[in-house]
């Protein structure tokens, strides 16, 4: 049995419940095979139930806060460091996973697993908030057409060791229509087992993005 957790302290959970449950459904045993579990993560036992997690997005501060409160901090730095779970962050999950944020975010808490430097709020406000389709087919089979949305998004400003890490997605600044998002960096993966995106798959009514990461993340420990 592969038990895969969302954390579920604050934030969009729900929806990543949801989709990894449709991705169940839909593969019907035929490529994940039988036996694969998702549940929502409050406390530490069920956390250690996992085999891989997914932090989701939110407000980082606050996740980061709760998780201090309640115990739950110091066994999610020890859960992410293994390297025989599968570990995604989506927005404020790539942000309570960073090594370093820029100075604007330097208040938060993080876990220190991702080997990047992440600046907060990059795009500017919640108004600012907006859905790019992307190209994601360099990593994903003919995923050529993904709606994403990034909310108070944040960035990979810099990574911190290109050994480990590999670059998955870069903003294109003409499909965006604003020059100056041109290169930034919204996915990345760190060796075999962690996944991080700046943007909210959950929220798009496609799974494709869960069921790849399923197959190439979780089926693959
Ligand atoms: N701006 C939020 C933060 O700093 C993240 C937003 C999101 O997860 N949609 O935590």
């Amino acid at each position: 049995r592969c038990v895969i957790g969302v954390l579920a302290l604050q934030g969009a959970f729900i929806e990543h419940v949801h989709h990894l449950e449709q991705c169940i459904e839909n593969d019907a045993g035929k490529c994940y095979g039988p036996g694969l579990e998702i549940v929502t993560v409050k406390e530490s036992a069920q956390l250690w139930r996992c085999d891989a997690l997914v932090i989701p997005g939110g407000e980082s501060t606050s996740m980061s806060l709760i998780a201090q409160r309640n115990g739950l901090f110091d066994d999610l730095y020890k859960f992410v460091r293994d390297s025989s779970k599968a570990i995604w962050g989506t927005c404020a999950g790539l942000i309570f996973l960073a090594e370093e944020l820029s100075t604007q975010g330097k208040l938060v808490k993080t876990l220190q697993l991702f080997k990047g430097r992440v600046r907060r709020n990059a795009f500017g406000r919640q108004a600012q908030s907006f859905t790019q389709e992307c190209d994601f087919s360099s990593f994903i089979p003919n995923c050529s057409d993904f709606p994403t949305t990034f909310i108070r998004a944040p960035v990979i400003e810099k990574i911190l060791d290109p050994e480990k890490v590999e670059v998955l997605y870069k903003l294109d600044g003409v499909g965006t229509g604003h020059a100056s998002m041109d290169g930034l960096i919204v996915a990345a993966r760190q060796g075999q087992n962690v996944l991080v995106t700046s943007f909210h798959p959950e929220l798009a009514a496609d799974i494709r993005f869960h069921d790849w990461f399923i197959k190439e993340f979780v089926l693959k420990l």
